[in-house]
C-alpha cells in the first residue's frame, strides 16, 4: 500500500471503525476509535452525509487500508473475483483472506498485516517448506505456513508471542504456537471473514 504521512489510527477513524493496523495497540484502550469515535480533522464531528456513490467508494477504501492495498492491485482482485464463477464480493474477499501477510496475522505470527508485510519480505517465513518472501503469495487449503526455523529465536517473534491471546484463530486455519506455524484448513466462507466492509457496495462501484 502506498505509504500513509498522516497516523495510520486517522484512516480507522475515517471508516468510522476498528481496521486493526497497528497491532497491540488496537486491543487496548489507546485505540484512536475508542478515543475519538469521530472522523479526524476540523468537521469530523459534523454530521456526515453519503451519496450512493460515497458510501460505495467508503466501503472500497476500507477494504483497501485494512488489507493495505493499493488500487491498482486491488483492483486486479476484483477483476479476478469476476472473472470467477461465484459471488464476487465473496470471492474478492476470499482472495485478499489468501494472501500470505493476512495469513500470517490470522495466525498470530505477526501482530499487523504491516508487520507481516515487512517480515515476509525479510524472509522470516516458509510455506511448505520453501521460504516465501512475497506479502500477496496466495495460500491454498492444505498449505502450511511456518517462520523459518534459523529464525525462530528472533526477538520479534518472543515479543509476538507475548501479544498472542488478545487475538483469537479463526475456525478455517490451524495453529501451533510451539511451532510457530499454522496450517490453512479451507478457504474460509464470507461467515468466517471478520472484516467490516459490505463487499457487494465494491462490486457496485467497480461496475458502473
Ligand atoms: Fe489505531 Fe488500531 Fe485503533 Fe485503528 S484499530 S484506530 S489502527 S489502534
Amino acid at each position: 500500500m502506498g505509504r500513509h504521512t498522516e497516523a495510520v489510527c486517522r484512516l480507522c477513524r475515517r471508516e468510522r471503525d476498528k481496521l486493526y493496523l497497528k497491532g497491540d495497540r488496537c486491543f487496548s484502550d489507546k485505540c484512536g476509535v475508542v478515543r475519538h469515535a469521530y472522523p479526524p480533522g476540523e468537521h469530523g464531528q459534523a454530521r456526515q452525509k453519503f451519496s450512493e456513490y460515497g458510501q460505495q467508494l467508503r466501503e472500497k477504501q476500507k477494504a483497501r487500508r485494512i488489507y493495505g492495498i493499493k488500487e491498482k492491485q486491488f483492483r486486479r482482485y476484483f477483476k479476478e473475483a469476476d472473472r470467477r464463477r461465484g459471488v464476487t464480493g465473496e470471492i474478492l474477499l476470499q482472495l485478499l483472506e489468501s494472501r500470505l501477510d493476512n495469513v500470517i496475522f490470522r495466525l498470530g505470527l505477526a501482530r499487523s498485516r504491516a508487520e507481516a508485510r515487512q517480515l515476509i519480505v525479510h524472509g522470516h517465513y516458509e510455506v511448505n517448506g520453501r521460504k516465501v518472501d512475497i506479502p500477496s503469495y496466495l495460500v491454498r487449503a492444505g498449505d502450511v505456513v511456518a517462520v523459518r526455523e534459523n529464525r525462530k529465536s528472533k526477538p520479534v517473534f518472543k515479543e509476538i508471542a507475548e501479544t498472542r491471546e488478545q487475538q483469537g484463530t479463526p475456525d478455517w486455519l490451524e495453529v501451533d504456537h510451539e511451532k510457530l506455524q499454522g496450517r490453512i484448513l479451507r478457504i474460509p466462507m464470507r461467515d468466517e471473514i471478520d472484516v467490516p466492509v459490505v463487499e457487494h457496495l465494491i462490486v457496485e462501484l467497480y461496475s458502473r
